[in-house]
């Protein structure tokens, strides 16, 4: 018989409610690896304000080596308010995860977002408007624009940012979305300011361009101001979702509350050669400890990095398929409950969704 791939993963569960939930995915991740026999090594190591608490930086040389030598990395969530007075440079986000985003090339985040018909009751949509199915993603520019762009910093009267994009960075990022949407329903909305901004008329005339080598694929732009009102209005009209890291990340967490909570749904950064998977949300400090907070995003993230790192597709399913089956049964967290009703604990779901593998 021939021998099994060994692969090793990067455990980076971060800050706030990032331990509790990534405890839960790594059981499910256990029961898979049970199940179909994977050899699977998991290299647990330090980031964010846990990472800052321990050696003052919250990126430490050896979290980087983990990640470096991973065929794929598990993140939670960094940062809270604990670390909110700190210079930018060690602040969790910026000199975590954002500086991870930079060494590892991390330049594409892809934000999948389903509207479960067992959560249509918690969606913020009106009934009227929930009437086809919403199946979206969103390809969100990782690694350049306005987070990264030079000039930045601040005075004490003055702070600057920087929104860029070249021409090469823009042709990666559409390639990887119009690849997508062949898998897809074949269509891609590209996202913009091009009434406005410089580096959004070079953005739209450069994926107008990439465009041409997609011929199957429908292209269609968009204004950000009006993207945001379409979403709400009509999200049915999406399925894939192309734009810069600064609207990508304002519109997925638009299009995350159309699921109903944060805590559904699971993301993937796509690098050169490693990938990082995490939940769309952030800590949580406002439930962090209390044990409510919904593992579903962070387990999803790991049903992404078995069917886009490890090519498991299967094993991928197989999950997906066990949270919709707990759904189905009735299980709910907090943030997914009707007012009134019954809810589970954080690893209450965990243990409902292991059983429904
Ligand atoms: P947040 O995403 O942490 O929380 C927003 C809301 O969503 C909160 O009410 C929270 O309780 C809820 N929520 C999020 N995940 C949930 C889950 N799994 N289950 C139930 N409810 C959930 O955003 P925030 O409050 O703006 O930020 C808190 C901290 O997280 C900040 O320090 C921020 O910088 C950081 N952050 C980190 C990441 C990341 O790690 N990638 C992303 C966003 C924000």
């Amino acid at each position: 018989m021939p021998e099994k791939k060994k692969h090793t993963i990067a455990v980076l569960p971060g800050d706030g409610i990032g331990p509790e939930i990534m405890r839960e995915a790594l059981k499910i991740l256990e029961a898979v690896k049970q199940k179909y026999s994977l050899d699977l090594e998991m290299k647990q190591a330090l980031i964010g304000g846990a990472a800052y608490d321990r050696y003052r930086v919250p990126l430490p040389e050896e979290t980087l080596e983990v990640c470096q030598q991973a065929d794929a990395i598990l993140l939670g969530s960094i940062g809270g308010p604990k670390w909110d007075h700190l210079p930018p440079d060690l602040k969790p986000e910026l000199g975590g995860l954002l500086a991870m985003r930079r060494m590892l090339n991390l330049y594409a985040n892809l934000r999948p977002i389903t509207v479960y018909e067992e959560l249509k009751d918690i969606c913020p949509l009106s009934p009227r408007i929930l009437t086809g199915k919403i199946d979206l993603v969103t390809v969100r520019e990782l690694t350049h624009g306005i987070y990264f762009g030079q000039p930045r910093g601040s005075t004490e009267t003055e702070g600057i940012d920087t929104m860029r994009y070249r021409k090469e960075e823009v042709e990666k990022i559409a390639r990887l979305a119009f690849s997508m949407a062949e898998k897809r329903r074949k269509k891609v909305t590209s996202i913009d300011k091009a009434n406005v901004l410089h580096s959004s008329m070079l953005w739209r005339k450069t994926v107008t361009r990439v465009a041409t080598g997609f011929p199957d694929i429908e292209l269609n732009h968009l204004y950000v101001d009006n993207a945001a009102m379409q979403l709400i209005l009509n999200p049915q009209q999406f399925d894939v979702i192309l734009t810069t890291n600064l609207f990508g990340d304002i519109l997925s967490d638009e299009s995350a509350a159309l699921s109903g909570s944060l805590g559904m749904l699971p993301s993937a950064s796509l690098g050169d050669s490693t990938h990082l998977y995490e939940p769309a949300g952030g800590s949580a400090p406002d439930i962090a400890g209390k044990g409510i907070a919904n593992p579903i995003a962070q387990i999803l993230s790991v049903a992404m990095m078995l069917d886009y790192s490890l090519n498991l597709q299967h094993a991928a399913r197989d999950i997906s398929s066990a949270v919709r089956r707990a759904l189905k049964d009735g299980h709910r967290t907090r943030d997914i409950a009707t007012p009134g009703s019954d809810t589970v604990s954080t690893r209450e779901m965990g243990d409902a969704i292991r059983n429904c593998l």
